[in-house]
């Protein structure tokens, strides 16, 4: 690994040139909210984002995305599929949790048969990472060995080290040839950088307000599944699916069609399995007809399934399904209640 810095002046022009060569997302204010969107303009980036409402997982598998087109013309079917655009993305200012999301999405759609949507998508994407600057009431990184620091699954990482600089970590090959061509832009004094970076971590870590443990719990889970304890807290429970939206490792998705049959697009859009008709058979049959069945399921994938399945927990602590929750329905809560019914 090679560490580098880069005053904050400078990080704006490299901004800049990448812009110029590459197709950039980045998080950046909508009427005070943060999302990542596509940038043309260095100076409207966050260049220390707090939480975004929605994940940066939306470059790799997109709230909707048309897969292919057809069009029938007497007895000929033709298929137009769409392919990944050929410049690449520079996805910038990703969040340690948000990091590891990606190797929880990786785990679902890169395992065979691979999504090659999400495979040409992931292949095409270069990641910059960003340290956090503060923590926020919700966040529980740490409970999954998460830091707030960490650069871990992507290709640069960056960390405000103070005085207007950065430490610029280079974490992979790939993150190195988006960076050969712009040496000039670094220095390579990074004496200091590293406590810095060393102290702003122990900072954030003691101001993660409340830990929970989640060692061994998804082997337990089992002896719970039929606990009154989820009928109860499906009682305050929407169903709304805001829980599911927001969430950085939530993957599931609906197929649809929009056309005639004669021409028309296939597309998919995000799911959640807090609706009801998520299970509904065509029959009538639905396997998870009551709203305590699909919470349980919720949290039996964040908590277990996805842990035995995949070998990852199925969430990296982000906390904004607790931060939107319109009923405070807290998952840390969840947790804690759980590991004493376990
Ligand atoms: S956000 Fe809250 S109310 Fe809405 S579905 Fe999720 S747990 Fe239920
Ligand atoms: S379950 Fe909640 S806290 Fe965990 S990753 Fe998903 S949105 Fe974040």
């Amino acid at each position: 690994m090679d560490s580098k810095i880069i005053k904050k002046e400078k990080l704006l022009s490299l901004l800049e040139r990448f812009i110029a060569d590459y197709h950039v997302l980045a998080p950046v204010r909508e009427d005070g909210v943060l999302f990542y969107r596509p940038v043309d303009i260095p100076g409207d980036i966050e260049l220390n984002p707090g939480r975004s409402v929605l994940p940066p997982k939306g470059r790799l598998f997109p709230q909707t995305e048309a897969l292919y087109g057809y069009r029938v013309e007497g007895e000929k079917l033709t298929l137009n599929e769409y392919v990944e655009e050929e410049r690449q993305v520079v996805l910038f200012g990703v969040h340690p949790c948000d990091l590891r999301s990606f190797a929880v999405l990786d785990a679902v759609f890169l395992e065979e048969p691979r999504d090659a949507y999400f495979a040409a998508r992931r292949n095409n994407t270069v990641l910059v990472g960003v340290s956090c600057s503060s923590v926020l009431p919700e966040c529980f990184c740490t409970t999954y060995g998460i830091s707030p620091v960490e650069g871990n699954g992507a290709d640069i990482h960056l960390t405000d080290v103070g005085a207007g600089a950065y430490l610029v970590e280079i974490l992979t090959p790939r993150g190195k040839d988006l960076l050969q061509k712009f040496e000039s832009f670094f220095e390579d004094n990074v004496a200091g950088a590293a406590e810095a970076k060393r102290a702003k971590e122990a900072s954030l870590v003691k101001k993660i307000s409340l830990q929970v443990k989640v060692d061994g719990l998804h082997e337990k889970m089992a002896s719970i599944f039929e606990n009154p304890y989820w009928e109860k807290l499906s009682r305050r429970c929407l169903g709304c699916g805001v829980c599911t939206y927001v969430c950085p490792t939530c993957h599931c998705f609906d197929i649809m069609d929009d056309g005639t049959k004669e021409e028309g697009e296939r597309f998919r859009c995000w799911d959640s399995c807090l609706f009801r008709e998520y299970t509904l058979h065509t029959s009538g049959h639905n396997p998870r007809h009551a709203l305590a069945q699909r919470l349980r399921n919720r949290f039996f994938h964040k908590l277990s399934y996805n842990n035995q399945r995949y070998n990852t927990e199925g969430c990296v602590g982000c906390g904004r399904c607790v931060a939107l929750c319109p009923v405070n329905i807290d998952i840390r809560e969840v947790i804690g209640t759980v590991r004493g019914l376990v």
